[in-house]
């Protein structure tokens, strides 16, 4: 299996909950090893950026106001099969739907605070990446 990158955000509500390690333990639970990390209060225009993916949604809007409310802790983890390994920890986008033990079943609240992004898939992983992290922040380990 190939070893792989992601970007994963702890959110602000998830932040606010003061969850970070409990959240970190489970990345690195499953062998996914943090290569950058920063805190960081993300402006409109970053945070706007960060999704323009979603532009075109209804939820758009609602998105980036939730992801500027506070701060949020934002990672880079490295490990096999990262991408996925990583969107299976985090559990379904509705914690409603996300299987138990996931990290969205146990600290999330509703299907737009959702404690964590995570990318998608390989392109978007370094796309993310990079838009967050210059290549001399990441550190391969
Ligand atoms: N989202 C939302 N309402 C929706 C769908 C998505 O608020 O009906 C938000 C939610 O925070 C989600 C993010 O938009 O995490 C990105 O959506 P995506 O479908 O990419 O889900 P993810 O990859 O985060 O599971």
């Amino acid at each position: 299996m190939a070893i792989e990158r992601t970007l994963s955000i702890i959110k602000p509500d998830a932040v606010a909950k003061n969850v970070i390690g409990q959240i970190y333990s489970r990345f690195e639970g499953a062998g996914l090893k943090v290569v950058a990390a920063r805190m960081a209060h993300l402006s409109r225009a970053e945070a706007e950026g960060f999704y323009a993916v979603h532009k075109a949604r209804p939820f758009f809007n609602d998105l980036v106001e939730f992801m500027i409310s506070g701060p949020v802790m934002i990672q880079a983890l490295e490990g096999e099969n990262a991408i996925a390994k990583n969107r299976e920890l985090m559990g379904a986008t509705n914690p409603k739907e996300a299987a138990a033990g996931t990290i969205r079943a146990d600290f999330a609240e509703s299907i737009d605070a959702n404690a964590v992004h995570g990318s998608d898939a390989a392109e978007t992983a370094a796309n993310e990446i990079a838009y967050f992290f210059p290549a001399s922040q990441v550190f391969a380990r």
